[in-house]
């Protein structure tokens, strides 16, 4: 059966229109009536104009980058799919499944029938114990109206630059960043302001670099420990000096992401910016379950903050999304009660990131010109290549781009023999 809708009869000044209709319902085949066709349709006739559709698209999207990492991503996992032995080193996601007793939590509120909306908060369950937690680990109170569970911490940190920045206003980003930073700004309409690091300082904010750039219109500085891309972890007297900094400039928030704190490497320690004395106030706390408990595809983060911030960053999201998954939130409830840190579970993956750090340290570092910043947290490695390009390189040729240089990368890998079974083998 073959169903159309039309527009009312139309007058020379509203153009007429005919929906989509579907043409086979057993196959849900849907066709678009083309541009200027005429069709006939009861007694009337519809005249579709495709070309009047007004493609515009809002400059605050216009002016947005897609993420890089998620488009690789993505890209990887056709290559996958078509039989493209690929290993995927664009998003930030441990290789390792999400430990079974938190797998299970999530398998049972579905059975158990936590399967409805959430207060768009998150569960009060899950919110005391995130402050438990932060109270534990981290030496921060915070009551359960102070936390915001979202879908990720990426949602957490959207909300909370959308809810503080108005356009104009300055977003600082220690580089190297990770790569949503800059646009989640720019989304607020706000200006990212990079603030380069050096390799020679383990890529951490200098200071008097901070001091350089603030102005009436800086309004959050993001702190990233341990880092994306870069594993640096902030000393504790390092966060005071920025704090000190921080401290004389009233409108001046920090946003301190600690997604990757419990994955840190002896004898390095994760400190929470907001403990730090007078910081409480003026910092936005960021963390989530993604990393440290490989639940990447859970999709569940929270923000800690003072009241009034959590309100404004929980009113977006009710508009938005809602709250998190109710299946997630149980599953989080589990991970929290691995044990302090995340317990052995989180321990053995932590202890696998570490072997394969040293590695992976250890062999590049056997690459004349390469230099590398030992990363103390994460489970990444920024590697500063740049004495290759242009260089000739024995048995391989000239190094003229990004992409020769993976070429020769690849090539080098070729026999690789570490112990995790990677393909080159
Ligand atoms: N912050 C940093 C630094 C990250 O690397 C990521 C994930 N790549 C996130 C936040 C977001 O994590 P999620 O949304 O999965 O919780």
């Amino acid at each position: 059966m073959v169903s159309s809708v039309s527009a009312p009869p139309s007058s020379s000044s509203t153009p007429s229109f005919t929906l989509p209709t579907k043409t086979s319902p057993g196959t849900g085949s849907v066709s678009f009536p083309r541009a200027r066709e005429s069709r006939k349709c009861g007694a009337r006739m519809a005249t579709v104009r495709a070309e009047a559709v007004d493609t515009t698209i809002s400059p605050r999207v216009s002016a947005l980058r897609p993420s890089k990492t998620m488009a690789i991503t993505d890209q990887a996992t056709a290559l996958r799919q078509a039989g493209v032995p690929v290993i995927g080193l664009a998003a930030g996601e441990p290789d390792f499944d999400t430990p079974t007793v938190i797998a299970e939590a999530g398998m049972n509120a579905i059975r158990d029938g936590a399967t409805r909306y959430t207060p768009n908060a998150g569960t009060l369950e899950l919110r005391k114990a995130i402050c438990k937690k932060l109270q534990e680990e981290n030496g921060l109170s915070y009551t359960p109206d102070q936390v915001l569970v979202s879908n990720g911490a990426k949602q957490c940190i959207t909300q909370a630059v959308l809810a503080v920045c108005s356009p104009g206003d300055e977003v600082l980003i220690p580089a190297p960043y990770w790569v949503s930073y800059p646009e989640m700004a720019r989304l607020a309409g706000a200006t990212p302001v990079i603030l380069p690091t050096s390799i020679s300082d383990n890529y951490l904010l200098r200071p008097e670099s901070l001091a350089s750039v603030i102005n009436e219109n800086s309004r959050i500085l993001i702190l990233c420990s341990p880092s994306n891309p870069t594993g640096s972890v902030y000393p504790k007297e390092l966060l005071e000096e920025i704090a000190a900094i921080v401290r004389k400039h009233p409108r001046l928030l920090v946003l301190s992401d600690e997604i990757y704190e419990h994955i840190i490497y002896q004898p390095a320690k994760h400190t929470s910016f907001a403990s730090l004395p007078g910081m409480w106030e003026r910092t936005l706390t960021v963390n989530g379950f993604s990393k440290a408990f490989a639940m990447t595809g859970w999709r569940l983060g929270y923000l800690a903050a003072p009241k009034h911030f959590v309100s404004a960053c929980g009113k977006i999201q009710s508009q938005y999304t809602s709250g998190a998954s109710s299946i997630s939130q149980k599953a989080g409830l589990a991970a929290l009660n691995l044990g302090y840190a995340g317990g052995e579970a989180v321990s053995t993956m932590v202890k696998a990131f570490q072997e394969r750090r040293d590695y992976l340290v250890r062999s590049f570092g056997e690459l004349s010109g390469v230099k590398i910043s030992e990363p103390q947290g994460a489970f990444y490695l920024f590697i500063d290549f740049s004495s290759y390009y242009g260089s000739e390189v024995e048995g391989f040729g000239t190094i003229k781009d990004s992409e020769s240089l993976c070429m020769f990368l690849l090539e080098k890998a070729q026999g690789c023999t570490c112990p995790w079974g990677c393909i080159w083998r």
